[in-house]
């Protein structure tokens, strides 16, 4: 019987040209400029990278999302498919996304290369070990680690209160028996004892540092800057204390250089980085977007999940740190989210039903209105299912008209960049004017409360946040500290405008409630954890890994 081909089948049956080819052809890189990894991987030499700094640059694009379903609406599949879509139109277009965890690959989600005729690859080694990036940042990580319990064991010279350690380990697996435990058991001779815990690596402050740098000086500045907990006068640890921050950074050199891959109509992507969209910024690395904004006319990026919590992040964080500004956003819908926006259930989204993509229109609008609100020139983009009628296409099209913001349909995930070539136009079209500085939702000075506020009643449609005295006083004690004006990072479930992951569409009065913050010193960020934020997940029943193999011809199968 005919079954559709699978991403793996479709990537494996492109053939790819050599990546130094794509460089030159398509970036006008030299082979000087190339740290080869194999022969579809390289990474950019860093002197390049940092004389490229100061370059002039092109169009940079931000592709957010709508609330998504948890299957993922097709941001990754979009950013690939525009990126292919322009350079089919003749714009020399280069993509950024983040490099995938192996945690979802083996646990959920499966790859985060994209899908159908829209991928990057080599998709196997990019899912896979890829550059050896997140291996490095687990190293630095755990090297943190390791040097404040050798602290502890020598006689605890900087007085660390052992129940006040905040820095964690980490692992990049979806392993929820690491969650909590218990390190230093067994005797004098093994450590001090204490309380401990794994984090996924993705959430380690390491990989948001890694992101947000904008050199190796400021990354071993960042690194220095960890507070990994406190003393007993209540006094901040910081890494450079411990005297972590140099080796970290030795570890992490490699790891600094954007690596260069190919889609599968061998044009440039850049995947770099992969800080998770809750606890983190959830963006690529500044290094990378930098760098392609140097090299390429239109640099098209994502930001995690939707466009509530990953394009305000992008904007507040990583633009605002960064001094990078998208020219335009392109919002990606699907029929299947809007009908789960407009009450179906997981189980009934294949049925077609106008009705509820009409219903599940406010969320679409709600995210039109908050773009808007940053003055973000805007478009959205229908990844089009093959299962999508007609009559839910129209649908869609009159939600957007009735926002105000043009609609294009896209069938990149068909037909490649060819089916993206209307969506290209359009944002080739939105780009044209300069575009004027994005507003921010709040001013640096503001107290950190109230920037979390801001975010909340302005873009979530909450009545406002509920703090707890004792989440209220640390706030207050990071402002004493000398951060009160870092960006906040609000971790929220990302299938609702509120914490409540259950209420669909767009959720109008309830209150944000903050129960935890956190402060990332090296990251730049304070981080509000509002409802139940897993930053070490587990696996389901029938985990991915389940399937995955190697082949009678020895290749990687199953995923
Ligand atoms: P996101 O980046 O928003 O999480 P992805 O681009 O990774 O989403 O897509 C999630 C999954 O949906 C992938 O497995 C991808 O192959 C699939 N997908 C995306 N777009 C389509 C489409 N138009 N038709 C069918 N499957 C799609
Ligand atoms: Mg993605």
């Amino acid at each position: 019987a005919d079954r559709p081909r699978s991403d793996l089948e479709i990537a494996r049956a492109a053939p790819l040209k050599p990546i130094a080819e794509v460089a030159t052809d398509r970036l006008g890189l030299t082979a000087d400029d190339l740290i080869p990894y194999g022969r579809h991987k390289a990474k950019l030499d860093l002197d390049r990278v940092a004389d490229l700094a100061s370059a002039p640059r092109g169009r940079l694009v931000l592709v957010t999302a709508i609330t998504p379903t948890p299957a993922g609406e097709g941001k990754t599949t979009t950013t690939v498919g525009l990126g292919d879509g322009l350079n089919a139109i003749g714009k020399r277009a280069a993509v950024c996304l983040r490099e995938p965890s192996l945690g979802p690959c083996f646990g959920m989600k499966g790859g985060a290369t994209g899908g159908g005729r829209a991928q990057v690859a080599p998709i196997d080694e990019i899912n896979l070990h890829f550059t050896g990036d997140f291996h490095a940042v687990t190293s630095a990580h755990n090297l943190l680690s390791a040097l404040l319990d050798n602290s502890l064991h020598w006689g605890n010279p900087l007085d660390i209160d052992t129940r006040r350690v905040t820095w964690k380990r980490v692992a990049d697996m979806n392993d929820r028996a690491l969650r909590h435990i218990v390190a230093g058991l067994g005797g004098p001779a093994q450590g001090v004892p204490r309380e401990d815990g794994f984090d996924i690596t993705v959430a380690s402050e390491v990989m948001a540092i890694l992101c947000l740098s904008t050199g190796l000086d400021d990354l071993q500045r960042r690194l220095g800057d960890i507070i990994v907990g406190r003393a007993r006068d209540g006094r901040p640890v910081r890494a450079r204390d411990v005297g972590a921050d140099g080796a970290m950074a030795c570890l992490l050199r490699d790891a600094m250089a954007p690596n260069l891959v190919q889609s599968l109509e061998h044009n440039p992507a850049f995947i770099h980085g992969g800080p998770f969209a809750n606890i983190a910024h959830g963006c690529n690395s500044v290094l990378a977007t930098r760098t392609a904004s140097a090299l390429a006319d239109v640099t098209v990026t994502e930001a995690g999940f939707g466009a509530d919590l990953g394009a305000e992040k992008f904007l507040h964080i990583k633009c605002r740190q960064s001094g990078l500004r998208p020219d335009a956003a392109v919002l990606v819908a699907t029929v299947r989210a809007l009908k789960m926006h407009g009450g179906v259930g997981k189980d009934a989204l294949g049925i077609p039903d106008p009705q509820a993509v009409r219903a599940g229109g406010a969320n679409l609008a709600r995210h039109v209105g908050n773009m808007q609100r940053f003055g973000l020139p805007l478009v959205v983009a229908l990844n089009r299912f093959s299962g999508d009628t007609e009559a839910e296409v129209a649908a869609v099209r009159a939600l957007c008209d009735t926002a105000g913001v043009p609609l294009v349909v896209a069938d990149h995930w068909a037909s490649g960049g060819g089916g993206a070539v209307a969506l290209a136009e359009a944002v080739d079209a939105l780009t044209q004017e300069p575009t004027p500085e994005p507003r921010f939702l709040y001013e640096e000075s503001l107290p950190l409360a109230e920037k979390i506020e801001a975010v909340a009643t302005g873009l979530y449609g909450a009545a406002g946040v509920v703090i707890e005295p004792k989440v209220l006083r640390q706030l207050q004690e990071f402002e004493a500290l000398g951060y009160g004006r870092l960006p906040v990072c609000i971790a929220k479930t990302q299938y609702s405008f509120s914490a409540d992951p259950s209420a669909k569409g767009a959720p109008d009065g309830h209150m944000l409630p903050v129960r935890e913050v956190r402060l990332a010193a090296g990251a730049g960020f304070v981080v509000a954890v509002c409802g139940d934020i897993m930053t070490m997940p587990g696996l389901p029943r029938q985990p991915a890994a389940l399937r995955m193999h190697l082949n009678t011809a020895g290749h990687v199968d199953g995923f």
